[in-house]
């Protein structure tokens, strides 16, 4: 028993990228013994025969999740605490004054740089996680 090859006017599966499935498919039209062309049975398009496997997706912009992109505010906590003398870190709380460029160290946020301070209680500071406002004394 041979294997005949297709021709056309037979039937054969074909991914249809208009049903977005595997569909039913009149070969249309054949190059040597490929299938060429096909004719979709279920909404009748022509287009070239695509077997039946789905299309790849694009890998245009593979991304590496163990390096996610730094956004701006990550980078300038990197530089400030790059310049920052972490030993004379404030651990964070309510008591201790606090001025703009003081170094604290937040139980949940970690190191953060006082970026401003308004008063009488209130502080803008950058953690590596973004910048936070928080409660505080005011020293400035
Ligand atoms: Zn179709």
């Amino acid at each position: 028993m041979t294997t005949k090859a297709p021709s056309a006017g037979e039937h054969t599966l074909s991914r249809c990228s208009k049903c977005k499935e595997t569909t039913n498919h009149t070969i249309v039209a054949m190059v040597g013994d490929r299938i060429a062309r096909v004719e979709c049975n279920v909404c009748g398009s022509v287009h070239n025969h695509r077997g039946t496997t789905p299309p790849k997706p694009r890998t245009n912009t593979p991304r590496n999740p163990s390096q996610p992109r730094k956004n701006r505010s990550q980078l300038q906590w990197e530089s400030l605490m790059a310049a920052a003398d972490k030993g004379a870190a404030i651990p964070y709380n309510l008591k201790t004054p606090i001025k703009t460029g003081d170094l604290i160290n937040h139980p949940s946020f970690g190191m953060g740089i006082i970026l401003s301070t308004t008063r009488p209680n209130k502080m803008d500071v950058i953690f590596e996680n973004g910048i936070k406002r928080l409660l505080c004394t005011a020293g400035d």
